[in-house]
Order: C-alpha cells, then structure tokens, then sequence
C-alpha cells in the first residue's frame, strides 16, 4: 500500500479540523487534513461567532472575509425550532440583540455567520497558507506506536485505499468521534441540552 507521510494528520474537515489545519499552517506547521464528506458542510448549524473567536480569526486574516460574507445576516433577528425545513414550526424566539464589547476587545461583537459559509473561508485561507486538505477521505484505521500514528485511508470516489504516517493525528471527527471510541476515550458530564 502507497504510503506518505507528514508530521501532522487532521481527521475531519468540519469547524475543529479546519481551524486546527489553519492555525498550525499559520505557525509553519505541514498537516494533511482528510474529510470523508466531498465538501465543507452544506447544513447552516452553528451561527454565532463569539468576539474572541473573531480576535483569533483575525489574527490569521480572516476577520475581513467573515466580517463580509456575515453582511447578508444583517437583520435575521428570528430564531426558529421546526420539524423539518419543510415540516411544522415548533417555536420562535428573537434572537437577542448582541452584547457590545468594543471596550474590552477589539472585535466589536457577536456575528452571525452559518457554519456551511465559515468553514469555505477557514479551507481557503488554510490552504492558501500551504495546508493539504482533502475531501472524499475516509479514515478508516488508525494504529499507535512508540513513533507516531499510521492511518489507512479510503478515496470514497476511486475506491483506493492508501496510508499516511504522521507524528500526531488531531481526531476532530466531530462529537460522535470513531477516533476517540477507537482509542477508548470516554466522555463524561451531561451532555447537549440536559440529555444524557
Ligand atoms: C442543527 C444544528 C445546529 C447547531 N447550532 C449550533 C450553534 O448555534 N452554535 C454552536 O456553537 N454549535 C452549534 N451546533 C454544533 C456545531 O455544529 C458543532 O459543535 C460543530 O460542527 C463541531 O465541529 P467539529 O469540527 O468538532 O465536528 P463536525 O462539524 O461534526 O465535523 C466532523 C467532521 O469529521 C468528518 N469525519 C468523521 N469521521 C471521519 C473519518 N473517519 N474520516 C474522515 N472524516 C471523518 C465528518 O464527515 C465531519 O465533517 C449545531 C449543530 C447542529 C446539528
């Protein structure tokens, strides 16, 4: 089996993987990042940028390009819980007016942006500062030793399998993790919104 290597892999595409692929390339850290999906997300899930997440945005450069694209969200003052997108309404809140915080940040407050529209700006600035970002991706082993870690990888279009071999893996496979169950890493607490 063909195998690469690479001091960091980054299993996930979504927030977390992106974030972390571009803020290791911003410190002059090589990582491949691999995403099962062929593409960022297409659902809006989370919305709100909180002022020292933007700080950190801004610390990469890409403060501006959030700040742009959130401009179309001027004025969605409604927050709504439905069935489905095409089922029944469930309830609607207004979302509150956000917090200003220019004196204590230099990010002036929250910003509403969707999830499916941060993560392209997070990929294309990641790999503008040299990241290797793969879609269509899938891990599918994972093997530890003293000296790092060698992931097998699926090419969910082709079919193919191939490795890599990295230093560290970064599991940001999201809150189901097959990384962290693999790895036999518990979770603990109450979990989202007091289920358990
Ligand atoms: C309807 C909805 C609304 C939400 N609203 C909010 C909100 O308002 N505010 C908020 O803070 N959060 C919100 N969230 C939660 C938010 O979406 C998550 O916290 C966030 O996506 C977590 O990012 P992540 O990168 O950890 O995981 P994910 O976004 O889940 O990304 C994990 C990625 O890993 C990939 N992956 C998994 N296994 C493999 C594998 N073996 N090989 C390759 N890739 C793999 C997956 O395809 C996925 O793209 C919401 C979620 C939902 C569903």
């Amino acid at each position: 089996m063909r195998t690469e290597s690479t001091p960091v892999l980054i299993i996930g595409g979504g927030l977390v993987g992106l974030s972390a692929s571009l803020f290791l390339s911003w410190r002059g850290v090589r990582s491949v990042l691999v995403e099962r999906h062929p593409g960022t997300s297409i659902h809006p899930r989370a919305w709100g940028l909180y002022p020292r997440t933007l700080e950190l945005l801004r610390g990469v450069g890409v403060e501006k390009a959030v700040l742009a694209e959130s401009a179309g969200f001027a004025g969605h003052v409604l927050n709504g819980r439905v069935e489905s997108l095409a089922g029944a309404e469930i309830a609607v809140s207004r979302i509150p007016e956000p917090e200003d915080v220019s004196g204590v940040s230099p990010v002036e407050r929250i910003v509403s942006l969707s999830q499916d529209r941060v993560e392209p700006i997070l990929m294309e600035r990641a790999r503008e500062l040299g990241s290797d970002v793969r879609f269509g991706a899938e891990a599918v082993e994972l093997a530890q030793d003293a000296d790092g870690v060698t992931v097998v990888l699926r090419d969910r279009a082709g079919g193919g399998e191939y490795a890599i071999r990295a230093e560290y893996v970064v599991a940001a496979d999201g809150a189901h993790s097959p990384v962290r169950e693999r790895l036999g890493i518990g979770r603990g607490g109450g979990g989202c919104c007091g289920t358990r």
